[in-house]
């Protein structure tokens, strides 16, 4: 049988070097709402644990409600970690209607249950926190599309799929304890076994090292997609900066399987909103055309900055009616942007050229820009389509 105080000794100790180490060397580092929810998780497992393990006949009003407490936040906390990683709200409600439900029947039950007082109310607390936390890690290992989908990308599946499996398992152990509990009370030596405090302290250590690891793991990834980020997105307009959309571009040219077409896009007499308006008043307006594209494109589509207030997509078809409505939509949608203080957006002119056979990104690039230079000499305000590659001239089309 195991000797349950130097157990829970063991715990406390294990628990706070952990705790320590972790604080140190992921929280610090990275500070991320995900991190600082599994720190709660870390220390509320040692609290309750040390307030466990200094319970003596006299402390019991005090130490045994701070002890079932402590364990519901940091069951609660594991599950403020997984809303984190899914970007969801924390349910505060929930949590602190789960906490102070726990405190009130400990307190109640002290004088008729001694020890044992709040304990049922404590495992159904535990495995009801565990087990919302556990549906929004299975959700996040299934959601590819959001955060999930970085995750998988970036090597964290394993981590999410070891962290879910390990709080299904505590949900599932600590609602059984509680029927046990409820079905034949904790003086039977089955429920001692089985669900007694020194098997508690075993799972308490599961715990720990599933969070460590997790967390370390996780971290490691966040920090990676938040440099993949940094590297490859322009932060003012929400497109790919000029390398990563030149790499796209590129990658799109050669899978693609029916045509392509490369526009360039500049915003029209820019200088002067900077100048009558303000730099402010310009990023504003950079950063509305980013939103206007990002929504008239398709998935497949790719759109970045080139620099300065010149853009560049590649529309997957080379249908020209089909990029005309498309260019016209942007037009539209973004001619009717108004800014707080009511001034209007840019116009802006294309240059449109459809990719051909075996041309490189290069060459259709500058064949757009041609275009794009002569719908500014044209009058701007309007969309000039390149003759297609190999012949000379272009077709216009005036706004
Ligand atoms: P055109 O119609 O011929 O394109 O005239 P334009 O004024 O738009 O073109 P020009 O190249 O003369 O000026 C571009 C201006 O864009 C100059 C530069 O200060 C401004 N600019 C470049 N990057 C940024 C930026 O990130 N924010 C702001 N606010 N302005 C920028
Ligand atoms: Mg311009
Ligand atoms: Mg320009």
């Amino acid at each position: 049988m195991l000797d349950v105080m130097t157990l829970n000794v063991a715990l406390t100790m294990v628990s706070m070097t952990v705790l320590v180490l972790s604080f140190f060397s992921v929280y610090l580092k990275d500070r991320t709402r995900y991190s600082a929810w599994w720190i709660g998780v870390l220390l509320m497992a040692a609290v309750s644990n040390a307030f466990t393990a200094m319970v003596t006949d006299a402390n019991e009003p005090y130490t045994i409600p701070l002890a079932n407490l402590c364990g519901v936040l940091s069951a609660a906390c594991a599950w403020g970690a997984s809303r984190a990683l899914r970007h969801l709200r924390t349910g505060w409600r929930l949590a602190l209607l789960g906490s102070a439900a726990t405190l009130v029947a400990t307190v109640v039950e002290g004088p008729s249950l001694g020890y044992w007082a709040g304990t049922l109310v404590t495992l159904l607390a535990m495995s009801g926190f565990f087990g919302l936390a556990a549906v929004d890690l299975w959700q996040l290992r299934r959601d590819h599309s959001g955060i999930g989908g970085r995750h998988t990308a970036s090597g964290g599946a394993t981590a999410v799929t070891g962290l879910a499996v390990a709080v299904s398992a505590l949900a599932s152990y600590y609602g059984l304890r509680a029927v046990l509990y409820a079905a034949l009370g904790p003086e039977h030596p089955v429920f001692d076994a089985i669900a007694g405090v020194g098997a508690n302290a075993l799972a308490l250590l599961v715990l720990l090292v599933v969070v460590t690891f997790t967390m370390t793991e996780l971290s490691q990834v966040e920090r990676v997609i938040d440099l993949q980020i940094r590297a490859t997105l322009d932060s003012l307009t929400g497109l790919w900066n000029r390398d990563e959309f030149e790499r796209r571009a590129r990658a799109r040219l050669a899978r693609r399987h029916g045509g392509a077409t490369v526009v360039v896009a500049d915003l029209d007499r820019f200088k002067c909103l900077n100048d009558t308006h303000g730099h402010a008043a310009g990023d504003r307006a950079l950063a509305a055309f980013g939103r206007t594209v990002r929504s008239a494109i398709a998935a497949r589509d790719v759109a970045g900055r080139l620099g300065g207030e010149e853009f560049a997509l590649v529309l997957t078809t080379d249908d020209a009616d089909a990029v005309r409505s498309r260019l016209d939509a942007i037009r539209e949608a973004y001619a009717g942007i108004r800014s707080a203080d009511g001034t209007t957006m840019p116009t802006v002119s294309f240059g449109v050229a459809a990719a051909g056979e075996d041309e490189d990104l290069e060459a259709v690039l500058r064949r757009a820009d041609a275009a794009m230079y002569r719908a500014k000499r044209e009058g701007r305000d309007r969309i000039v389509v390149a003759a297609p590659s190999g012949a000379t001239g272009a077709s216009s089309q005036a706004a």
